[in-house]
């Protein structure tokens, strides 16, 4: 591509960076939707967060910026506006400049969600969930869940207190009902039964010897069980689950949606979608 003075700069500020897959993604979409943009890798220490962000306030040609990890939580009290996904979740992984000014947006619940219904055909309305993980991704994951009209939440985590935090906040917030408990907790058995999807939001997985994040008995035929981990796609979970007849989603059209998000918040135009997953999958192997 050809870079010029008046090239816009985007960037996601992450600790570490490096083997972060949105550039390869983020670039496929400027250049498919022929825009004149460059996104790249910040690498940036937490204590240097808040100068980086005054940075992009002062940047002319600043286009937008995605937060990854451990900036997420930090971003929330320097941006100068929050969406409403960004303030419930208490973490922004977008930046939006506007008039001057920094939105902080969260499109990780709505990308998460988008995947779910257009890619797993799984629409959520009434059905019961079950959720593996309490951390931000799990956030993520109740909010959307929650908005899109779910009747009842199971959240299992190693740190029972943080589910208990996440099923508070999703009762008091979302009217929704949920329980907490912890994964190996025997009185789960039953209540799975009538659970229709198990999304493993712990990061339980990354590694291949790693041990599973649940009892694989616990999986019925008929559940599609989504797991978050893209990187391997296939993780022993979800071998696991085949292996049960339950139907299966990795986490690629999660990563993939949030970008596709971020790109419509950015630049208000139809994010280049087969671009972007084709840059997503060609940079995962
Ligand atoms: P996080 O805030 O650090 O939360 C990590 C979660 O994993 C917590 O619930 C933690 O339990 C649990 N956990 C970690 N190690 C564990 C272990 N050995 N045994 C049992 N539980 C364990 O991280 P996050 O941002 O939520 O990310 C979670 C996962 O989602 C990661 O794999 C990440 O890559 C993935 N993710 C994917 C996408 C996507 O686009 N596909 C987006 C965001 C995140 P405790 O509370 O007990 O520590």
């Amino acid at each position: 591509m050809r870079v010029t003075g008046r090239t816009a700069l985007f960037a996601i500020l992450g600790d570490p960076v490096e083997h972060s897959l949105s550039p390869a993604m983020q670039n496929a979409a400027l250049r498919a939707g022929g825009i004149d943009g460059l996104y790249v890798p910040w690498q940036v220490k937490p204590a240097g967060l808040p100068i980086a962000f005054e940075s992009l306030r002062e940047m002319e040609n600043f286009g937008g910026a995605n937060v990854t990890l451990p900036h997420k939580e930090q971003a929330v009290s320097l941006v100068d506006d929050l969406s409403p996904e960004a303030a419930w979740m208490g973490a922004v992984n977008t930046v939006v400049p506007q008039k001057g000014r920094l939105l902080g947006a969260n499109t990780d619940g709505q990308g998460f969600l988008r995947s779910l219904v257009e890619e797993g055909g799984y629409l959520p309305k009434g059905q019961r969930a079950l959720i593996l993980g309490a951390g931000g991704a799990a956030r993520a994951v109740a909010w959307s869940l929650a908005g899109a009209g779910i009747a009842e939440l199971l959240i299992l985590n190693r740190t029972v207190a943080r589910a208990e935090a996440l099923t508070d906040s999703v009762v008091r917030g979302a009217g929704v009902r949920a329980s907490a408990s912890a994964p190996g907790d025997p009185r789960v058995a039953p209540e799975l039964a009538g659970c229709t999807l198990v999304v493993n939001a712990t990061s339980v997985g990354l590694n291949p010897s790693d041990p599973l994040p649940i009892d694989p008995s616990l999986l019925r035929p008929g559940m599609l069980v989504y797991d978050l981990v893209y990187r391997p796609r296939e993780t022993r979970l979800l071998r696991e689950a085949k292996r049960r007849g339950c139907r299966v989603q990795d986490g690629l059209g999660m990563l993939l949606h949030q970008g596709a998000l971020a790109f419509e918040l950015w630049t208000g135009r139809n994010p280049p979608l087969e671009a972007m997953r084709t840059a997503l999958i060609a940079a995962l192997t």
